[in-house]
């Protein structure tokens, strides 16, 4: 069975105390709830890394990750964190290929494809994001917009190395925005996404790799997204930032 997952995902929020106190309160939360059979990760940003690594250490089913990694081992990149600095905080997991990266950083899937590879060099389990933009959407280019980011960002890969990812499908056009997809668009995606790793890799890996919904996604939605026969959790920003509304969307993953 494919594991289900809920990363919440902090962007450029809270204070490095805010983000302690966020984080014991959804311990004190979770033990009276069981919600082992999930995995939840909260990404962070790298303030709270080696913190929060070292709270969750021996707590089940929960772990860190970071929201981005230098493509580059290691020098000269003022500002920058390279995986093996993310790795030795204790952290697990990385977020690579969010398109506000995509946006606001240049990022392309170029290189995004050595992102992955350093992340799985040092052992972080990349939390890897596609997604179409409204203009695709509308020009009915979706399928080929995704094509092309897996094609280009991830086919490269073994299938020893792709069978460690997950996978986030975010359409860019409902981040942040209030706009979800609809369980057809999100289902439909998500399908097509598992038929082209089938293509490539075959059924064995297309069948066990968890796909991630993201996309305003929250407390009202969550249920019947996670419902679809091919999601198997989601990418949550903004309503992760509350720790009860992140424990009820972590809540709302039918057992
Ligand atoms: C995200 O940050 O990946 C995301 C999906 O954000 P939001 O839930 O706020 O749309």
């Amino acid at each position: 069975m494919r594991k289900k997952i809920v990363v919440g995902n902090w962007k450029m929020n809270k204070t490095y105390n805010e983000g302690i106190e966020f984080v014991d309160e959804i311990i004190k939360e979770s033990l009276s709830h069981s919600t082992d059979d999930v995995l939840k990760i909260i990404a962070t940003p790298y303030i709270h890394l080696a913190a929060i690594a070292n709270k969750l250490e021996h707590l089940n089913g929960f772990e860190v990750a970071a929201q981005n990694c230098h493509h580059n081992p290691k020098g000269a990149y003022t500002g920058e964190i390279s995986a093996a600095m993310i790795e030795s905080t204790g952290a697990k997991y990385v977020i690579i290929g969010h398109s506000e990266r995509r946006l606001y950083s240049g990022e392309n899937n170029n290189l995004l494809a050595q992102k992955v590879n350093i992340a799985l060099a040092n052992n972080l389990t990349p939390i890897f994001c596609i997604g179409e933009n409204l203009i695709e959407r509308n020009a009915n280019m979706h399928l080929e917009a995704i094509k092309i980011q897996l094609k280009e960002a991830l086919f490269h890969l073994p299938s020893k190395d792709f069978i460690k990812l997950i996978l986030a499908y975010e359409p860019v056009w409902a981040i942040g925005t209030g706009v979800t997809a609809t369980i057809h668009q999100a289902q439909g995606m998500h399908n097509y996404i598992r038929s082209e790793i089938n293509k490539k890799y075959g059924k064995e890996i297309s069948t066990a790799i968890s796909i991630l919904y993201g996309g305003s996604c929250n407390t009202k939605n969550a249920k019947e997204l996670f419902d679809c026969i091919d999601v198997d959790g989601g990418l949550i920003g903004g309503s992760s930032l509350i720790g009860s509304e992140y424990l009820a969307i972590v809540n709302s993953i039918k057992k």
